[in-house]
């Protein structure tokens, strides 16, 4: 068995497990290359943890393409969840569409009415959450485990990817046919809401060009909490 068998196996069982013990589950999908895996791997093994996506209203084209993609494929309705639309007016109103320049906390505040609350609705009553996560992506994830307790949403959160490498990710989905995502064909490996991602050149490192006008310290979005605080994401390779 290949090492891209083996981790497929593991996690698929990871995967069935979170189906059959953690009822209800879900998975954050921000429809970029890692998590086309999950989503190939749970709908194809007809796993019940529901696939959801965060609709900032900020988001690429080419991204919100894959939902229908999803459903063309695989027959499968991705559940959206958008932000307070009176958050998102208010904090136009008073600071401007693109406020999230300007300084660290207005880019937080963009990313808390329109990802943090929303991911909260998200996840509400349910026992665990699967997300698409790799050790490999940052350093603040080289401690990053498969399983791990989420006390910021009071539930199990899962990163069945914890162990596979970019590599990994796109042989199996050159392998198996999955749909992708245009814009990684296009310089983007790391992809958020359009005007907070850019492409990267060869060589820069892969979240370089997301919020690429801050300093790498306050680069977060407030979805992943690790240890009580916020991950500050701090990419070393890949
Ligand atoms: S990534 Fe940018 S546009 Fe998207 S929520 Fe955060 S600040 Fe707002």
């Amino acid at each position: 068995m290949s090492d891209l068998n083996t981790l497929v196996a593991a996690t698929t069982a990871t995967l069935g497990r979170i189906a059959r013990d953690f009822t209800p589950a879900v998975f954050a999908s921000s429809l970029a290359a890692e998590d086309m895996v999950l989503t190939d791997l749970i709908l194809k093994n007809k796993l019940n943890i529901g696939i959801f996506s965060l609709e900032t209203g900020r988001l690429h084209p080419e991204t919100l393409a894959m939902v229908n993609k999803v459903k063309e494929v695989y027959g499968y309705d991705i559940t959206l969840f958008r932000p307070d639309t009176a958050a998102v007016d208010e904090y136009v109103a008073k600071n401007g569409l693109n406020a999230f320049y300007d300084s660290v906390e207005m880019r937080r505040e963009c990313c808390r009415i329109r990802k943090v609350e929303p991911l909260k609705q998200a996840l509400a009553g349910n026992k665990a959450w699967v997300t698409g996560q790799r050790r490999a992506q940052s350093a603040t994830r080289t401690q990053l485990c498969v399983e791990e307790d989420d006390p910021a949403h009071f539930m199990t959160k899962f990163n069945p990817l914890a162990d596979w490498s970019e590599k990994d990710v796109w042989d199996y989905i050159k392998s198996n046919n999955v749909p992708y995502n245009a814009l990684h064909d296009q310089g983007f490996p790391s992809i958020g809401c359009a005007p907070c991602t850019r492409a990267i050149e060869p060589g820069e490192d892969v979240r370089a060009g997301r919020w690429w006008w801050e300093n790498p310290e306050s680069k977060e979005c407030g979805l992943h909490v690790v240890d009580g605080k916020l991950v500050r994401i701090k990419s070393v390779n890949a």
